[in-house]
């Protein structure tokens, strides 16, 4: 068992959200039960993530995207309302971190999708230190890379493939970070992989011969909150379990 403040705690001193400047409130989103013995990780708190936590018995949610964001306007109605109302019948707490999770050396997204693409970062980039970026590990085609991320997330990522050149410098940010494209070109990627991917970037992987993937922004940030929530719930000797909501976006 673990104390509600004791696992706040915790997660403030792993992630450190006083580090970032983040697009909404980090850390305890709704407070529930005082003492904790189940954690569910998931990526998005959505409806579908909540009943399914809730229906396993949770006590505890940690997620990457959570309910609250900038430019929202307050209200709790339509579909906000839905989700808080099953997490306060349920007297379960919602914990999200965004930034910070992303940003983990060791346990974040960055770090953890890395992993799975057999990649090690030697340095960071890009607004607030976000970007990662190493070594391929020889020579690497574009192709190859994808294949990789294809057999690492089940699921195809889509490949501009730049000017074809050999890949030795690999730079990634999980999520919705294809405006961190040009930040990677010029801290001397020859593949930028992400998540998600806009218009721009098509003309600039053509223009800069610089090869970008984006490979899901749900598959690339699955990892992070589940080896964040394994993490906390060996330090309490409480379980974890990570449920996985399909997204094709
Ligand atoms: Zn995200």
């Amino acid at each position: 068992m673990a104390e509600l403040n004791e696992v706040d705690t915790c997660l403030r001193t792993l992630l450190r959200p006083e580090a970032f400047r983040d697009y909404g409130p980090n850390g305890l989103q709704v407070e529930g039960r005082r003492e904790l013995r189940r954690i569910v990780s998931g990526v998005t708190a959505s409806l579908a993530f909540i009943e399914a936590a809730i229906a396993a018995g949770a006590d505890t949610l940690i997620v990457h995207h959570g309910l609250f964001w900038r430019g929202q306007d307050g209200r709790l109605t339509g579909w906000l309302k839905e989700r808080v109302k099953r997490l306060l019948a349920a007297d379960v707490s919602l914990f999200a971190y965004h930034l910070p999770l992303d940003a983990h050396a060791e346990f974040g997204n960055n770090a953890q999708f890395g992993l799975r693409l057999q990649l090690a970062a030697d340095a960071r980039f890009g607004e607030q230190d976000l970007g990662f970026i190493g070594d391929a590990g020889g020579a690497v085609t574009a192709a190859a890379l994808a294949a990789r991320a294809e057999l690492a997330l089940a699921r195809r990522p889509l490949l501009l493939p730049g000017d074809g050149r050999p890949l030795r410098r690999i730079a990634w940010c999980t999520g919705g970070a294809q405006g961190y494209f040009e930040a990677a070109v010029a801290a001397g990627a020859d593949a930028f992989v992400t998540g998600e991917v806009s218009e721009p970037q098509a003309h600039l992987a053509r223009e800069t011969g610089v090869a970008f993937l984006a490979c899901g922004h749900h598959a690339t940030e699955r990892y992070g909150a589940a080896a964040v929530a394994a993490q906390v719930a060996a330090r309490f000797g409480i379980e974890h379990r990570f449920i996985e909501i399909d997204n094709p976006a």
